[in-house]
């Protein structure tokens, strides 16, 4: 029995852990080097993260350039011009009228700090009823407190602390059919309960972890409409849809809406380091005046410096030419599977691939069975998909493709 079987936590999981953890001695470019002379595509680029590819040159020497200068120091009181710089270019890339940025250490943070500031919106504006948020199912925004309870509230992941969690509103999850009755759905919600909500937090376009379920623009521009409507401000949760993955910079660019409050991270240090930003327009952030929270690592320059390189590396890139080449291979590779018999459904939307199976696929089996055909994937209830790095070749993809279609 090794050590990390015996004592370390792995995500979702038990000490032991039934499922083994493989090594990795090092990665570079799409391949992970496994202990043993393994060599594995990312099919998962780090959990959405690493767009890039890893042991990328230009993002290396970024943090080697900032290590040199100062790597940490705290952000109250004090400021850093990497972290200067990253807050003017998010402000650039993003939808309309978002530029005030709070800088924190990690996807979930945001989404605290976004729900925090929606209530003390209320609260500063005197309507204090304004307590509760509202949420298509199926959604996932993190493991912290705050965040799970706007989470699905019945696929698994938090179900156990219910009874802790304040009561919040889930209306019908839209999907590519059901945007009309979706919409309706969420107006007859917030018509009977906006003097209770403070705002609505929903991801763009894809819902993740909740489901990998893609829908209609048209279910943005709607939500983004009875938000205003109903006095409700409206929280987009970019964490995993940020920086191109679904072929447009910013999910909300499919609708051309603009949030309220938006939350990034994931993909923002191109994999590189922990960091996320929650940012707000100046009619929010003025409402709320003093907002209490301040992580120890707040606007860190070593992430902020290679945040920045990431995002430059992103724009000067060809990005969005091969997340359609990428979106192209995967419908042709993937779609056909919808015929078998043992597979329900395919999704695919930018450089996401869903392949949804009829029933729970066993994790051990088909780790194993994609890592002998050289790729890695977490399959997930009857889930397995793939969000590769934006720079793998076309043959690398198909060969992701190919371990799918052979589950
Ligand atoms: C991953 C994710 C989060 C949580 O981010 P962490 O960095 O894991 O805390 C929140 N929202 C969405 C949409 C995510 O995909």
């Amino acid at each position: 029995m090794n050590f990390d079987n015996q004592h370390v936590w792995h995500p979702y999981a038990k000490i032991p852990n039934n499922v083994p953890t493989y090594l990795v001695e090092s990665a570079d470019g799409v391949y992970l080097n496994l202990k043993g002379n393994i060599r594995v595509i990312d099919g998962m680029s780090s959990w959405w993260s690493v767009i890039h590819g890893y042991n990328n040159p230009t993002l290396n020497q970024s943090m080697k350039d900032q290590i040199d200068r100062v790597s940490h120091v705290m952000f109250g009181g004090l400021t850093n011009q990497p972290a200067i710089e990253l807050c003017k270019k998010l402000i650039e890339i993003t939808p309309a009228n978002l530029d005030k940025v709070f800088l924190a250490d990690s996807g979930s943070v945001a989404v605290e700090v976004s729900l925090k500031m929606a209530l003390q919106y209320w609260h500063n504006k005197g309507l204090r009823d304004k307590t509760r948020f509202i949420t298509p199912k199926g959604g996932y925004h993190g493991d912290t407190f705050g965040a799970m309870a706007v989470c699905d509230p019945e696929n698994g992941m938090h179900h156990l602390f219910s009874d802790v969690l304040p009561k919040h509103f889930f209306v019908n999850r839209p999907t590519i059919r059901n945007t009309s009755e979706a919409l309706l759905d969420l107006e007859k919600i917030l018509k009977k309960n906006h003097q209770r909500i403070a705002a609505m937090i929903l991801e763009p376009i894809v819902q993740g972890a909740g489901g990998m379920n893609i829908y209609e623009p048209e279910y943005l521009k709607g939500a983004r409409k009875l938000c205003d409507n109903y006095e409700v401000l409206l929280i987009v949760d970019e964490i995993a849809t940020g920086f191109g993955r679904t072929g447009k910079l910013f999910g909300c660019e499919h609708a051309d809406i603009s949030p309220d409050i938006l939350c990034l991270g994931k993909s923002l240090t191109g994999g590189y380091m922990t960091m996320s930003a929650a940012l707000a327009t100046a009619k929010v952030a003025e409402t709320v005046g003093v907002l209490m929270h301040g992580p120890t690592f707040m606007g860190n320059p070593l992430s902020s410096s290679v945040a920045n390189a990431s995002i430059d590396l992103l724009l000067s890139s060809d990005w969005q030419t091969r997340v359609i080449e990428i979106e192209k291979i995967l419908e042709e590779e993937l779609l056909p599977l919808k015929s078998k018999e043992t597979i329900s459904d395919v999704r695919v939307i930018g450089a996401i691939g869903i392949v949804e199976f009829e029933q729970p696929l066993d994790i051990l089996s088909t780790q194993e069975r994609l890592i002998s055909e050289g790729v890695w994937l977490r399959p997930y209830g009857k889930l397995l998909y793939t969000m590769p790095p934006f720079i793998i070749s076309q043959d690398e993809l198909k060969r992701i493709t190919r371990a799918m279609s052979s589950i």
